[in-house]
């Protein structure tokens, strides 16, 4: 029996994956499409994805754990067929799997960078890979891709292998938006700017308290300010949109 969430079922029947799901923004915007009533696959290299899923199932929707590495293109095949076998599509897919191992350039080297490109980049290129033929037979998918407003909006020191890679989720997101157009895919991508997550806990202190003050709303993201942003465009309201980059963070890019 469905829990009454407030939401109002916008998604109800569609099917979603979304990588990196078993904690932070990933685990929000799983939770949120559950609220909007899709079914959701939980994929994630941690084994949170289990408790995620019961999360999901509470909430009254259907589904499927998998354990699944976005670098490893066996995993995203077995987590695709897996995908398919239990629900028998793919609506949406969201590539938020994503690493940022802040690092000096000076001291950064080719295994760093690597590392941060196969997750951020080439994971997402191996899950849209699998998913992509599946959507164009049923002529309907909504793929979001998680970028950060570190990518092409605003310059952090430290992450040069991440800022490289998220603005090359900006290219990759406008290219395929207009490859996939003919078949009724949206391809869109979201820029976050500092969220509150697992991920962001682990930076400095300072550094984080310095961004926060610059946020013109007066708050740190919340996992779930994305998750939103993340339904709109899994969501048949954002059908006209395609190949954009939308930034989500509070104004901080704004001065
Ligand atoms: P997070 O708390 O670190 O969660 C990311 C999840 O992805 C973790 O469970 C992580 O596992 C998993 N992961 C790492 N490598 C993977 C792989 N190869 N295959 C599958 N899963 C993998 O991160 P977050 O802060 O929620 O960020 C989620 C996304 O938003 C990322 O793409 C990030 O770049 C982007 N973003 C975040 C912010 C922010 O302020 N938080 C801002 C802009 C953009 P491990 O814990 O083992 O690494």
């Amino acid at each position: 029996m469905r829990q009454k969430s407030g939401e109002d079922g916008k998604l109800q029947g569609k099917v979603a994956v979304v990588t990196g799901s078993g904690r932070g923004i990933g685990r929000a915007i799983a939770l949120t499409l559950a609220r909007e009533e899709a079914k959701v696959v939980l994929s994630d290299i941690i084994d949170d994805v289990y408790e995620v899923a019961k999360e999901v199932e509470a909430l009254g929707s259907e589904a499927l754990a998998i354990k699944c590495d976005v670098t490893n293109p066996d995993d995203v095949g077995k987590m695709v067929k897996a995908t398919i076998e239990k629900f028998n599509r793919i609506d949406i897919l969201v590539n938020n799997a994503g690493i940022y191992p802040f690092k000096p350039f000076t001291e950064m080297t080719e295994q760093d960078w690597d590392k941060v490109m196969n997750v951020n980049l080439k994971g997402m290129f191996n899950c849209t890979k699998a998913v992509v033929p599946r959507m164009i037979e049923q002529k309907y998918g909504k793929i979001i891709n998680i970028s950060s407003i570190a990518g092409s909006v605003v310059a952090f020191p430290q992450l040069v292998h991440y800022s490289a890679s998220k603005a090359g989720i900006v290219g990759f997101t406008r290219s395929l938006a207009l490859e996939l157009a003919p078949y009724g895919i949206n391809v869109n991508a979201i820029a976050p700017g500092p969220i509150e997550t697992p991920g962001t806990k682990s930076m400095e202190k300072e550094t984080l308290e310095q961004i926060v003050r610059a946020i013109p709303l007066g708050r740190i993201g919340k996992p779930e300010d994305v998750a939103k942003l993340v339904v709109f465009l899994a969501s048949d309201d954002s059908s006209f949109i395609t190949g954009q980059c939308i930034v989500c963070d509070g104004g901080y890019t704004l001065p």
